[in-house]
């Protein structure tokens, strides 16, 4: 683990280590690229292994499924699907919880637009909670919190990428904590960029475009305005509309070129159909090959029902939801079986961002590196034409067994 080989790929930057420490000896603590990575204090070290037992990055995972039941679904209220990344099923999955009284943790902006998971029991907070938001979330308060929820018999649905499950998962279960009102929502995940670079990006936009008294009021990381497929940031002002500018200098672009991307994701372990989550969330990119009985209004989920819970949670909003049940192979994509690959220029783009001291001068290096790698944008390219064709399964495959290895 992380705490031996010092390696940044062995860090997935979830606090558990942190949290479980008996004697407080784990900090962690914010790198130069934006990142958490663990500081031990040797002098309180007492050696009693629970940050290795806890880390999700150690060899011991093994996920709930390999066999897991798949369905494609939408919600039948389409403003949520609208207002969603996906079909919105997280926000069925929500609206059953407020009805038990529950509590749900999920990622949300901030009032300054920074990331971190927070506690949700009202349905404006979940609204919160709504959309991708495509830099590493802060799971840190969520430990305690969660802890006290159960003790205290609340639902508790918890939300995020996977290695912050399993992490949460493997802590709760350390803390001998009761988890039989606690449900597991993981999304299919291709990586986190750093919030250092977003806070940048935003003060970018801030500096260019934002004229006196002006400010944001408003941020998408999946708009649905131009079409569900096209994955477009929209950024609102109080006045005056920039989308132009924001699509021309994008950090979405920016998060698809992998530049970003904390060093673990490009070594995940959870690229597979063994989950740590009761359910896992994401874009049912196939719907075209599936033929499904209803058609994207604005947007499909994949599911997958990974555990008995999730199956009696996903029973549970059924009712919410147009649903129906799709193969495996339909189900397929890159990231349910491999990671993203490191860019080759990945080191250059760091080793110049950290060296820019001024926003304009980091404006530069992002504009240079913001298309990513020829690999990268080939794959950008050609994906959703091999969705629309049918091929995207196969040529996933080969990239695989050619490039990944
Ligand atoms: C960084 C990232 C990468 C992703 N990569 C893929 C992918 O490669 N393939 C794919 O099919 N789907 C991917 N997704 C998932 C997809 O974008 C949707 O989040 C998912 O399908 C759920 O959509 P929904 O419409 O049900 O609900 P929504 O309301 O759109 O989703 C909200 C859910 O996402 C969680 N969430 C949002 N941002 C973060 C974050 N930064 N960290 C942790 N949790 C977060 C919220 O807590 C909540 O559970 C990714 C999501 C993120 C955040």
């Amino acid at each position: 683990m992380y705490h031996n080989t010092k390696s940044e790929q062995d860090c997935c930057g979830c606090f558990a280590c942190e949290k479980i420490c008996g004697t407080a000896a784990v900090c962690m603590q914010k790198d130069e690229k934006g990142f958490y990575y663990p500081v031990v204090d040797e002098e309180k070290c007492v050696h009693c292994g629970r940050c290795e037992a806890v880390c999700p990055m150690e060899k011991n995972y093994v996920g709930v499924s390999a066999e897991p039941e798949i369905y494609a679904a939408a919600c039948r209220d389409v403003r949520v699907v609208k207002a969603s990344s996906s079909g919105g099923v997280f926000s069925a999955l929500c609206k059953w919880i407020l009805k038990q009284d529950g509590v749900v943790y999920g990622a949300a902006f901030d009032e300054n637009y920074a990331v971190s998971h927070m506690r949700g029991t009202t349905a404006e907070a979940f609204r919160r909670f709504r959309g991708s938001k495509y830099v590493e979330s802060n799971i840190s308060a969520v430990y305690q919190e969660a802890e006290q929820d159960l003790r205290a018999g609340r639902t508790v649905l918890l939300s995020g990428t996977p290695c912050q499950i399993s992490a949460l998962k493997a802590y709760l279960a350390m803390r001998k904590i009761p988890t039989e009102k606690l449900y597991t929502c993981d999304i299919i995940c291709h990586g986190v960029p750093s919030q250092k670079v977003w806070k940048d990006y935003l003060d970018l936009i801030r500096a260019q475009y934002l004229a006196e008294g002006d400010q944001i009021q408003s941020v998408n990381m999946r708009s649905k305005q131009q079409a569900w497929e096209s994955q477009e940031l929209k950024i609102s002002l109080k006045n005056g509309n920039i989308d132009k500018e924001v699509r021309d200098f994008s950090f979405n672009t920016l998060f698809h070129s992998l530049n970003l991307h904390r060093a673990s994701c490009f070594h995940c372990r959870y690229t597979s159909y063994q989950r740590p989550g009761d359910l896992t969330l994401g874009d049912f990119w196939n719907f075209r090959q599936a033929k499904l009985s209803f058609q994207p209004d604005a947007g499909i989920s994949e599911i997958l029902v990974n555990t008995e819970k999730g199956k009696h949670l996903l029973e549970a909003v059924r009712k919410d939801l147009q649903m129906q049940e799709i193969s495996r192979k339909d189900s397929w994509q890159a990231h349910l079986e491999f990671s993203s690959k490191e860019p080759a220029g990945r080191r250059a783009f760091w080793e110049e961002y950290l060296k820019a001291e001024v926003l304009s001068e980091k404006e530069q290096v992002l504009r240079k590196y913001m298309k990513g790698s020829l690999l990268t944008r080939l794959i950008r390219t050609a994906g959703p034409v091999l969705r629309k064709t049918g091929l995207y399964t196969a040529a996933g495959k080969l990239y695989r067994s050619v490039v990944k290895r």
